[in-house]
């Protein structure tokens, strides 16, 4: 799935709009999972909301594109995606799953909806039995399908409404910050079952959106860090909890608890600061104002990207530790 030069705003009334996405491009390999992680309004969920095509007023996708084994959407600001892409190609698991579901309908009419509005020949019985048995292949009880949302725990909501937003086998789940309404176990138990459904590739490839990077270490293959809309660092998971780069990667690390106190190996400090308005974003690099490292250049002049396309950071002080590899390797 490559994803190219996506730019979105909020039209956030008179005045200069919120760039919220700004250029941003990204591959995501079949198999793997891309984390994407940033403080809140970095721009990762509106980013989440343009590939999971569900961006609407007053977010605006001005630009890009988004191309996925051979079919593509040129984004325009009149852009109409074709329903196959919905719940085929690309589905979304959002952030509460209370939110999805109609309180007052059961799980199964909740099914029968989603499968008959892709395919309207499918009788009620047949889309209930293929969410009983794939239920049952991720080894959770297809009793659910007779339950209310609310007769359900909050994890088992969750795990339920991943089961039917991949019911159509997508090729790719954007999951918004599908843990952060979880306890720790029904988050364990969560990502367990986005690895089963990956496994059995009835999903190929995951885009998990999240402000928390210990849980990425434990299930993303690769992660893309965003600030103030732009893409900072992008590398494999190990890279990045263990030597990010990038000054804002390093500082989102120290400033994250990791969960498990036996391997807790840092000393927490908070970032300095808040992130920019984005009606009216810093010149230079964005960071800058906040940046310990900030030089000079930093305040004048976008940082070159540091690295391959799949693995760079974007930083005037990397370039200086890494020079050399600027002409070589920058992919600005
Ligand atoms: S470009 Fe400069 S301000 Fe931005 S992160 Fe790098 S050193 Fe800090």
């Amino acid at each position: 799935m490559r994803i190219k030069n996506i730019k979105a705003v909020y039209a956030a009334g008179p005045g200069p709009m919120v760039k919220a996405v700004d250029d941003v491009s990204l591959n995501i390999r079949k198999g793997e999972v891309l984390g994407i992680a940033g403080e809140s309004g970095c721009g990762k969920s509106t980013l989440a909301a343009v590939i999971a095509l569900t961006a609407r007023p007053p977010l605006y996708v001005k630009g890009g594109s988004m191309e996925l084994d051979g079919d593509v959407i040129q984004f325009t600001e009149q852009v109409t995606p074709s329903a196959d892409w919905h719940g085929k190609l690309v589905a979304l698991l959002p952030q509460r799953a209370l939110n999805s579901l109609n309180p007052t309908a059961r799980v199964r009419d909740f099914v029968v909806d989603v499968m008959r509005a892709h395919d309207p020949t499918i009788q009620p019985q047949e889309a209930i039995e293929a969410a009983r048995v794939r239920l049952k292949h991720l080894s959770l009880p297809p009793r659910v399908l007779d339950s209310y949302p609310h007769q359900l725990s909050g994890g088992m909501r969750q795990r339920t409404v991943a089961v039917i937003s991949t019911l159509l086998d997508p090729k790719v789940l954007i999951a918004d910050e599908p843990t952060s309404a979880l306890d720790v176990s029904s988050q364990k138990q969560l990502i367990e079952l986005l690895k089963l459904l990956l496994e059995y590739e009835f999903i190929t490839r995951v885009a998990f959106i999240t402000h928390d990077l210990p849980m990425l270490s434990n299930i993303a293959d690769r992660i893309a860090v965003m600030y103030a809309g732009k893409l900072v660092e992008v590398g494999d998971t190990e890279q990045i909890v263990s030597a990010p780069r990038h000054p804002y990667t390093h500082a989102l690390i120290t400033s994250t608890l990791d969960p498990e106190p036996e391997i807790r190996h840092h000393r927490l400090e908070g970032i300095q600061g808040a992130p920019p308005d984005l009606r009216y974003p810093p010149p230079g690099c964005s960071f800058h104002p906040r940046c310990p490292l900030a030089m000079d250049i930093c305040s004048r002049e976008a940082p070159p990207k540091i690295g391959t396309e799949d693995h760079f950071a974007a930083c005037w002080w990397v370039a200086q530790q890494t020079k050399g590899e600027t002409e070589k390797g920058a992919v600005r």
